[in-house]
């Protein structure tokens, strides 16, 4: 969970969205859940407000858990493993584990 942040792309593997991707538009990070762009869409009813005038069925991406998507590799092409590195500066990065890009 810890390994995936807001903007990055990844690929839902299980579940009805299986093989979707996408970027990471939100990471609620107390429920371990995500919000990925395209995934997981669902009907929300819009009652009128000030702002919006008319009422309606909007679609809006719902929230998935975080341990059915893995990190997508924009190198290897698939969803992949992530390894954490420690750098020089005591922060760590993050790096495929296939290829070893970083994906920082
Ligand atoms: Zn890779």
């Amino acid at each position: 969970m810890a390994s995936i942040k807001r903007g990055d792309t990844v690929v839902v593997i299980s579940g009805k969205d299986r093989g979707s991707r996408g970027k990471v538009l939100k990471v609620i990070a107390d429920k371990g859940r995500l919000v990925v762009e395209g995934v997981h869409k669902q009907k929300h009813h819009q009652k009128p407000t000030q702002k919006i005038m008319q009422g309606g069925i909007i679609t809006k991406e719902g929230a998935i858990d975080a341990s059915n998507v893995m990190l997508y590799c924009t190198h290897c092409h698939q969803p992949v493993k992530v390894k954490r590195q420690m750098k020089e500066d005591g922060h760590s990065q993050r790096l495929c584990a296939n290829c070893d890009t970083v994906l920082d």
